[in-house]
């Protein structure tokens, strides 16, 4: 379900129905730093607060049936531009019917594919704040110490991490695994700013530790002496989020 898997499904999609959906898709740049935008069509999840972690889960059950009907909009409208083209080639309609659903269509695949960035990263953040504040109440681990537990595991890396030696991680991925590495969050979002979290230094990779590639990965961290966390568990109720937190633990913004 994460969201690599997702956007290589969008990217088919988008060859299949329309270049233009592509081109577009390809604009947006980067989905997993994107923040939702204010205006019609912001999922009204704002939150004003901090320390609410059931508002958090709230904010994502809302969210992701927001998505649901999102999906099934873009679906209607993926149906709609078929039709027209259809209609276009017996010459019962003109090309600027078949353009304006085309429009329509790359309007609601926007939408989706920001929205689905901002389930993803709430759910990653969840998943954080409440791990995180186990985390805060476990003994600090020496410098390069490890610990495992069923939940995490943690490794307090001596190596001076910021966000610079990013690109680094995402070379070593695609290089061994042919594909980008899947990162939900790079450095402080929107999503970090509405739950007051610090991830200023710090990146999200939507890997199950347990996966294979997540293994390899953990094990190239350990071996650069870089610090993070790895988070196995989903939280019951609402998050998915099993991933891998690359930095220190996040506290908490300064308010
Ligand atoms: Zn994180």
């Amino acid at each position: 379900m994460f969201a690599e898997v997702y956007k290589s499904r969008l990217l088919l999609m988008a060859i299949a129905i329309i270049p233009l959906a592509l081109a577009t898709i390809f604009a947006l740049g980067s989905w997993e730093r994107r923040a939702w935008q204010s205006g019609d069509n912001a999922p009204s999840s704002a939150i004003t607060g901090v320390n609410s972690i059931e508002r958090m889960k709230q904010s994502l059950t809302h969210d992701r049936k927001l998505l649901a009907s999102y999906e099934r909009d873009q679906a209607l409208l993926r149906a709609e531009v078929i039709r027209r083209r259809k209609l276009f080639q017996d010459g019962q309609i003109s090309k600027e019917q078949v353009v304006e659903a085309e429009q329509l269509f790359v309007g609601a695949l926007q939408r989706l594919h920001t929205l689905r960035g901002s389930v993803t990263e709430t759910d990653i953040a969840i998943t954080e704040a409440v791990l995180g504040e186990k985390v805060a109440r476990m003994p600090v681990l020496p410098v390069n110490g490890y610990s495992e537990t069923t939940e995490l595991v943690r490794f307090n890396g001596g190596f001076k991490w910021s966000l610079k030696e990013a690109p680094r991680i995402e070379k070593y991925f695609s290089q061994t695994f042919g594909r980008s590495l899947p990162i939900a969050a790079k450095g402080q979002s929107q999503t970090h700013n509405r739950f007051g979290f610090d991830h200023r230094d710090s990146m999200d990779v939507a890997l199950h530790p347990d996966s294979a590639e997540g293994k390899a990965l953990t094990n190239q961290l350990r071996k650069a002496g870089i610090p993070f966390i790895a988070f196995r568990s989903a939280v019951p109720g609402a998050s998915t989020g099993p991933h891998i937190h690359i930095g220190r633990p996040s506290g908490r913004l300064a308010h």
